[in-house]
């Protein structure tokens, strides 16, 4: 499935045609996360923010396109504010919050998990060895929770010594434990993530064709949700990876093609909006069949 497309301008102007030639018809939409993929990595999630480049593709694209979508492991509120467009679907939590009528709801069934994501998340903090206090960063977002390790003078120890806690804390509790880029998710054992919020929308605006751009292994989720409904025969699906040293495995296998960082998925999203601008205006020129 992978197809590796060389990193030049070369591949990067065939990998923005092949997208234009995708989304340049109707019913179609561009699904993409923020940190990692329109969003440099920052040591602090607060220090994070969208690159101006592709914010400005996004909001045109917007114009363009039946759906423009952005999906985090963000809350839905931090993922508003950092985009900061109008008119895209935003989802939150992994799926699990969505905006909506103008706010952000949690979806019904992770309600109940809230309290427990909480007493989770004072069961690791109670737990966490003191000298790692300073360093490791645990954000409680509602549905979900991340605990953050970038920071720690050793990752890899502090990652061990999380798994361990989580394991203490994790039976008891039900909560699910899914890890990222050194980031380690806290979720409700639900089958909602980023796939079913993919599988939702495609149903939602009656899409015939989507890109979805993302770099971690919760987006392997939309990446695998594509791929089933591409095998369906009931859409034209473009998985795009944003890939590194820190990628998964998953990522990689499941992405059809990849960009190497999130400055190219900047560039891409410009020149696609550059080529669906230019299509636009040809089609606007081009002489009505019937006219006198
Ligand atoms: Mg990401």
């Amino acid at each position: 499935m992978y197809e590796s497309l060389s990193h030049n301008d070369n591949g990067d102007v065939k990998l923005a045609r092949r997208l234009i030639e995708l989304l340049g018809r109707p019913r179609a939409g561009l699904v993409t996360d923020i940190d990692g993929t329109i969003s440099p990595i920052a040591a602090r999630p607060e220090d994070a923010i969208v690159l101006p480049g592709a914010r400005r593709a996004l909001a045109g694209l917007r114009d363009h396109l039946s759906l423009v979508a952005v999906v985090t492991g963000r809350s839905v509120e931090d993922a508003r504010r950092m985009v900061d467009v109008d008119g895209l679907t935003y989802f939150g939590n992994h799926g699990l919050e969505i905006y909506s009528h103008g706010r952000a709801e949690i979806v019904p069934e992770a309600r109940p998990w809230v309290p427990r994501i909480t007493a989770t998340v004072n069961g690791v903090i109670e737990q966490l060895d003191p000298e790692l206090k300073s360093s490791v960063i645990v954000e409680n977002k509602g549905a979900t929770a991340s605990i953050h390790y970038r920071l720690t003078p050793d990752p890899d120890r502090a990652r061990l010594h999380l798994l361990d806690v989580l394991a203490r804390c994790e039976p008891t509790s039900g909560i699910r434990v899914e890890e990222g880029r050194r980031v380690m998710n806290l979720l409700p054992p639900l089958l909602i993530n980023k796939g079913s919020a993919v599988r939702w929308m495609v149903k939602e605006h009656a899409l015939d064709r989507v890109a979805y751009v993302g770099d971690d292994i919760t987006d392997a989720h939309a990446f695998r949700a594509l791929d089933m409904l591409r095998e369906s025969g009931n859409i034209e699906t473009l998985n795009i990876g944003v890939l590194g040293p820190e990628s998964a495995p998953s990522v990689r296998q499941l992405c059809d093609v990849s960009v190497p960082s999130v400055n190219a998925v900047a560039e891409l999203l410009r020149r696609v909006l550059e080529g669906l601008e230019a299509s636009d205006r040809m089609d606007s020129r081009a002489p009505s069949i019937g006219s006198d």
